[in-house]
């Protein structure tokens, strides 16, 4: 049986008390506390999940916050315990085990000492740092509901005015309602909030819907196997993993819908379990494994330099064969990023009576290639700061200033997800090698003469001070100068063969 309460009601004048966020996750907990920051209150987040650091098998990537997401961290003084519980980049050792059990272990990667130092951590421990602020700092400002998931959004009219009602379902079957001033979408990709929106605009122009693009890596499937921690590193047992290690472990099988390799990031807990991530192409054996014996049987043969029953629990075997894993979205983007609810003035002027903003997954998404998903939704909150400073918290400018300023780099974003490094999963390993040739091309070329080439994008994506839209043009420019010094070469080839045919 489902009970009703009405959470929050509208106040006179409450815009700054009066926030609700759909989705608990980096988006949505850093946006709550960029506005607890600037003295909002009355900050509601709805989350589905149970808990900030609830176990996701299907979304246990580790992050590595850079100097984009670390604009958000610095703003909040997070910076320091983020550094705390991560492993930096500058310390970051991988360790290559082949199917013959050799071993090689590597320091990744030359690490540019005029970038910031990016920090390597599991998305739950994140998330897990964002919500401690929130309870340690900020419980007078921000309410975050677990086991909360919003149902359906209304506008109603009121009076000469709109108001937006918003309904959620709690774990016990209750229902809750909110009339927030501002609505925030930081619900992912599934956005139920963008959907919302795409439902009320009639304009035509179809700005909260997705656009999509292709990418090499988009439909990959993706899942983790959980590994005991310092597990056992062969069948003697003498060496074991260590947590800030990185590993790349090479499997046996060279058929192509038989081959996988397990990939391990590194951690800052020594006594926390090992997610080992598996990638592979939709067709992949993997994918068909029904139980534990199966995905034993399975991983014995693809690893024999594993001591597999060792470091695979029977309960993560079966959860492993259970689990659906994920799949490497397309890249997309919507154009829209607000919505403004009007009022009628008394001299027939509109005013914003509410209004609806988008942030994260919400409006972007694409395959983890360059690492952005989290550092982009972090500077997407980051510019919604600066939109809102830039207008003293007013919404009805606030919130198309954060479009406008956020657009250019968000519509970059997504090229440059589909071109920057979508080859490094060895799904088609020909056009992985000529794309190695391409990016160490340019790459060279940006040494020799760097004031004509620009280095290959995924090195510039670093480059934390550059904005997506700013490295977008750089890459395109340096494309159309590779693209004339082919044609000429061709040209002045083909008119010498001539001459000298003649
Ligand atoms: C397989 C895979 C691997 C990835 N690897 C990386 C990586 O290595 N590095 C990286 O930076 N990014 C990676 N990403 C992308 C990254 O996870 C996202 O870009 C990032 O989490 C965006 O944060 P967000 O808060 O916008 O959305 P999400 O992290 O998706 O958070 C949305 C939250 O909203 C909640 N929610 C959704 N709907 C509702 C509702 N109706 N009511 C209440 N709550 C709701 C969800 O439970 C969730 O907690 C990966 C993505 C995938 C799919």
């Amino acid at each position: 049986m489902l009970t009703e309460k009405s959470l929050l009601t509208q106040e006179t004048n409450p815009s700054h008390q009066n926030v609700l966020i759909v989705g608990g996750g980096p988006a949505g907990l850093a946006t709550a506390l960029m506005l607890a920051k600037r003295g909002w209150t009355n900050i509601t987040v709805l989350e589905g999940r149970p808990t900030a650091d609830y176990y996701e098998p299907d979304k246990s990537f580790n992050y590595l916050i850079d100097g984009r997401g670390q604009k958000f961290t610095d703003f909040l003084g997070l910076t320091h315990e983020l550094s705390q519980i991560s492993v930096p980049n500058t310390e970051f050792y991988l360790t290559r085990i082949k199917p013959n059990g050799s071993r090689k272990t590597l320091k990744l990667p030359i690490v540019d000492p005029s970038r910031k130092t990016a920090y390597w951590l599991p998305r739950r421990e994140f998330i897990l740092l964002l919500y401690q602020e929130i309870q340690r700092n900020w419980q007078n400002s921000i309410t975050v509901l677990f086991n909360t998931k919003c149902v359906q959004i209304i506008s109603i009219p009121d009076r000469d005015s709109q108001k937006l009602e918003i309904v959620a379902h709690t774990e016990n079957d209750s229902i809750l309602r909110f009339e927030p001033c501002l609505l925030i979408g930081c619900d992912g990709l599934q956005s139920i909030v963008r959907n919302t929106l795409k439902e009320w605009d009639k304009s035509g122009s179809n700005r909260f819907e997705m656009k999509y693009f292709p990418s090499p890596s988009s439909g990959l499937r993706y899942k983790v196997l959980r590994l005991q921690p310092k597990f056992p590193l062969d069948h003697s047992g003498q060496e074991h993993a260590v947590s800030n290690m990185a590993y790349a472990i090479r499997g046996a099988f060279r058929n192509r819908k038989r081959s996988v390799s397990l990939g391990l990031l590194p951690l800052k807990n020594p006594d926390a379990f090992r997610t080992a991530n598996i990638i592979t192409r939709p067709d992949n054996e993997v994918w068909e494994l029904k139980n534990s014996e199966a995905v034993y049987n399975f991983f014995e043969k693809a690893f024999p330099q594993l001591p597999i029953r060792q470091i695979v629990s029977p309960e993560e075997a079966d959860q492993f064969a259970k689990s659906e894993g994920g799949y490497f979205p397309t890249p997309q983007y919507c154009s829209g990023l607000h919505w403004l609810l009007k009022h009628k003035q008394a001299g027939d002027s509109d005013q914003c009576s509410a209004g609806v903003v988008l942030l994260g997954d919400a409006i972007h998404s694409f395959p983890p290639d360059i690492g952005q998903g989290v550092n982009s939704a972090l500077e997407d909150v980051c510019i919604l700061n600066e939109a809102l400073s830039k207008s003293d918290d007013d919404l009805s400018q606030a919130l198309p200033l954060y479009e406008s300023l956020r657009f250019p780099d968000v519509k970059a974003l997504i090229p440059l997800a589909q071109f920057a490094y979508p080859w490094q999963y060895n799904q088609a390993p020909l056009r992985g090698r000529l794309w190695n040739v391409n990016f160490f091309l340019r790459l060279l070329l940006s040494r020799i003469l760097p004031n004509i080439f620009s280095p290959p994008a995924f090195f510039l994506i670093q480059k934390h001070q550059l904005s997506y839209n700013q490295i977008l043009t750089m890459v395109q420019r340096t494309s159309q100068i590779l693209y004339i010094i082919l044609l000429s070469s061709i040209t002045i080839c083909s008119f010498l063969t001539i001459r000298m045919m003649n």
